[in-house]
């Protein structure tokens, strides 16, 4: 069980090497164990103010109870000075979207189910936890290796414990990926985790954002009246099943969205011994358009990092958007294309975890 340890610098238990990547809040290095030789990553976070390492600590503890194979795992954190280590297994293999739009990926609804299959696996055992991840999107699941097709949902910065008898509300998310409670400052629960999953599977079927508008403000927008269609011409190669599968989990009410357990048994993800099916079925038709979609998707996605921010407070004309609670302090957020807002608000007053209704 991986307790914080302080007052050890990590550089003496651990070869630092190269930088593999950089978030909002941290920059993550591979590293090795000097003892056994393992090769892991650190992840180094700056701790300035008690809140960021109450935030690390919370990250810390919830990885503690997520052992399981598709989640990355911890192995173990630090705490020295104003800076807070997190040791991670090594996942290599890059972004899941990143491999997808490899010239040599066969990009087919089958491949697609492979991955939405153990997503679901992953979010099903957090939900089973009782705890929410609250920032599902395309660069928080990493492929373990290069060529195979095992996926690992990673980054906790954001879950929250989740108690159903206590009301929980949040304002971070990622525009694109955000479910319309969060939105809309209302209750979340795990459907707000099940409806960024509909949104990550339409896009890796279509390469296409299903709600993004031209600003934050107008994507937020869509999200909360749930505006989407399958009219674009990528979603001709695609099948009714899949097409159901994403309907069943971009629904506004967030209790009559699948849960993760659901979905593995919905059709679309069902394991089938059948036999190979005949060639042009859908699940093993190549899907071009969705492939040059994605390549649009991802460069875009590198040009503009979405790091997840706090929603904007009350100076937009969205209707529906409430965020005149006076329990926050907000800072005004500007609008900005393609969701690359940064915030300068405390992480701790992005959440309210209340025990009052
Ligand atoms: P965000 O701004 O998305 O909240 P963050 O600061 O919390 O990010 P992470 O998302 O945990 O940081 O890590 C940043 C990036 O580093 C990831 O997008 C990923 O590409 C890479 N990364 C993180 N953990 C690992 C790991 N264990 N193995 C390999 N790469 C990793």
């Amino acid at each position: 069980d991986v307790q914080i340890r302080k007052g050890i610098d990590p550089k003496e238990l651990y070869d630092l090497e190269t930088e593999i990547g950089r978030g909002k809040f941290g920059t993550v290095y591979k590293c090795k164990e000097k003892t056994s030789g393992l090769q892991l990553a650190a992840k180094f976070v700056s701790i300035p103010k008690k809140e960021d390492r109450r935030n690390v600590e919370r990250e810390v503890e919830i990885m503690r109870e997520l052992q399981h194979p598709r989640l990355i795992q911890l192995y173990d954190a630090f705490e020295n000075g104003k800076m807070m280590y997190v040791i991670l297994e090594l996942i290599e293999g890059g972004e899941l979207f990143e491999r997808v739009i490899d010239d040599d990926f066969i990009l087919t609804e089958k491949s697609c189910t492979v991955f939405m299959r153990q997503i679901c696996e992953g979010i099903g055992f957090i939900h089973q936890q009782k705890i929410l991840h609250l920032d599902m999107k395309p660069e928080n699941i990493l492929c373990l290796t290069k060529t195979g097709n095992r996926i690992k949902i990673i980054d906790f910065g954001l879950a929250r414990r989740f108690d159903p008898d206590k009301k929980l509300q949040v304002l971070f998310g990622t525009p694109e990926f955000v479910a319309p409670e969060v939105v809309n400052f209302d209750q979340i629960g795990y459907g707000t985790d099940m409806w960024s999953v509909g949104v990550i599977c339409y896009v890796l079927l279509s390469g296409l954002s299903p709600f993004m508008g031209h600003t934050d403000v107008e994507t937020m927008a869509n999200v909360t009246i749930a505006k989407y269609d399958f009219e674009d011409e990528a979603f001709e190669e695609i099948s009714e099943g899949a097409k159901d599968f994403i309907k069943k989990l971009l629904i506004k009410d967030m209790s009559q969205r699948l849960t993760a357990d659901e979905c593995l048994r919905h059709a679309w993800l069902l394991k089938k011994e059948s036999p190979p099916p005949p060639p042009k079925k859908p699940s093993i038709f190549q899907m071009d358009t969705a492939k040059d979609n994605l390549k649009l998707f991802v460069e875009r996605w590198n040009e503009h990092p979405n790091s997840p921010y706090v929603f904007e407070a009350s100076s937009h004309s969205v209707s529906n958007l409430r965020r005149n609670n006076s329990l926050h302090s907000l800072t005004a957020l500007s609008p900005s294309p393609c969701g690359s807002l940064s915030s300068s608000v405390d992480s701790d007053s992005h959440f309210q975890d209340m025990n009052d209704h």
